[in-house]
């Protein structure tokens, strides 16, 4: 099993799904560029997020925060005091430790038992650090987000305001975070750029515990359902008193049976009233939430956290959907992505580059592009090469034009999956293909 993540590398080089940042030059340490495919696959996805969170519900509003926030954000969130000890960190279950953390005793991990687990401590704080404006001094060190979540918090009463939500109701926001991971790897699974897929939802003190329930078959529902994973594939891990971070009260996270191990893609988290009430502290400014219909109740409200790796996502999606199989004694690659996901939803092909053929498959695939569906057209090399170059993009439709079109109008379909192939008059291929990928 090991060997599918090689295969899966392998494959988003060739077909252009996952590069190496600037490869020419050596590449980055565990930065990645998404290729022509990648970056559909990427879009798909994110759009999927956002219209179930964000579109689809009158109670989560979106929001766009920048990247590069006042610094106190990050004294008040415990990033700044959090991460500056010197730290070691186990190699196999990434936990950090201070150095001179008494339970490590000859080199062993206290929580996982990996031998030998530790490289040299170093000084580190997990944040990117850089300079605001002309001078590089102290007082203008500003910080790349290590996450999306403050940008929220930051925004929970500017929110309320302009957009008059009642308490319960959410705040989701897709964008770039990053972290100066001590042992990066695994391809695009922990790298030192990302993307997160956030939502901050806030809630009355007391109604925490049910709101948590709620997200949390949710979010395992949208993994099933809407990206399509495996159900056998999918677990809850709940953070034991050892793994809770200070300002949570309960945590899951979803996991996914990744080829070196069970590993978490998103984590679902009860902040209580940690958040809002240090800006609270630290801004000066109040943060409570003042109920309308009764305006004596005033509190802080408490929020349940949904936290998703985009570029993680894709990595599950991806892994998720790639089978090796046996086509007509002939072996294949396919990525069963849902057709939704898929980067390319047809491709079409004019079985011959003559009488005609050509010309139809340009109008068919010009019908598409004005409908809005990315569709490929590809005349090179046999129909049975075409296919599979589709199969291992991912292609979940595939539309040949033959002899027959010129007499009757049709054209095959083929179906990646069940690989039937039906006939389809060309003025309703597009309605066909489009019912089907919705
Ligand atoms: P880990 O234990 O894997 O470092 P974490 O518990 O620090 O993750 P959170 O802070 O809860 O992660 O972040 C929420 C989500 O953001 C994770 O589930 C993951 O999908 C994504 N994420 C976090 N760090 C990285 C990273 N370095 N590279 C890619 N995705 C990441």
């Amino acid at each position: 099993m090991a060997d599918l993540m090689d295969k899966l590398v392998s494959l988003a080089k060739r077909r252009g799904f996952v590069f190496q940042s600037s490869e020419i030059y050596g590449g980055t340490g565990s930065v990645w560029d998404y290729g022509p495919l990648g970056v559909e696959l990427k879009r798909n996805i994110r759009d999927a997020w956002w219209r179930s969170m964000v579109h689809m519900r009158d109670d989560i509003e979106g929001l766009d925060a920048a990247i590069l926030m006042h610094p106190r954000v990050w004294e008040a969130s415990g990033h700044v005091a959090g991460f500056t000890d010197p730290l070691v960190e186990c190699k196999s279950c990434h936990r950090r430790f201070r150095a001179d953390n008494p339970d490590i005793v000859g080199g062993q991990c206290p929580v996982c038992g990996t031998r030998d687990a530790f490289g040299e401590p170093r000084m580190f704080n997990l944040m990117f650090k850089t300079f605001m404006g002309p001078v590089e001094e102290d007082a203008a060190v500003v910080y790349m987000r290590p996450e999306t979540a403050q940008g929220i918090y930051v925004n929970f009463q500017n929110v309320v305001t302009s957009s008059r939500q009642r308490i319960p109701f959410g705040i989701a926001q897709i964008g770039k975070a990053f972290r100066n991971e001590i042992t990066p790897g695994n391809f695009i699974f922990r790298t030192r750029e990302f993307e997160q897929m956030e939502m901050q939802f806030f809630v009355e003190p007391g109604s925490d515990d049910t709101w948590m329930d709620y997200w949390m078959t949710a979010r395992m529902e949208w993994h099933t359902e809407t990206m399509g994973i495996r159900k056998e594939k999918l677990r809850f891990h709940q953070h034991g008193p050892d793994e809770l971070a200070h300002y949570a009260k309960r945590a899951f996270d979803i996991q996914y049976e990744f080829p070196f191990d069970w590993q978490e893609f998103e984590g679902i988290h009860n902040r209580t009233d940690f958040d809002l009430t240090r800006h609270q502290e630290y801004s000066g400014k109040k943060l409570e939430y003042i109920d309308p219909a009764d305006t004596n109740k005033r509190y802080i409200p408490y929020i349940i956290e949904t936290s998703a790796g985009l570029d993680r996502t894709l990595l599950v999606v991806l892994m998720d959907a790639y089978r090796e199989e046996e086509v007509e004694g002939e072996k294949r690659v396919v990525l069963r992505f849902k057709p939704a996901l898929a980067p390319i939803k047809v491709a079409i092909f004019p079985l011959v580059k003559k009488d005609g053929l050509p010309e139809i498959a340009a109008r068919i695939h010009d019908d598409f592009k004005a409908a809005g569906v990315n569709s490929f057209h590809d005349d090179s090399g046999s129909i049975g090469r075409r296919y599979r170059r589709q199969d291992e993009a991912g292609t979940p439709f595939g539309i040949t034009v033959d002899g027959q079109t010129t007499e009757d109008g049709t054209v095959t379909v083929r179906d990646r999956d069940t690989l039937e192939q039906v006939r389809v008059p060309s003025e309703g291929v597009v309605a066909y293909v489009q019912e089907r990928v919705r």
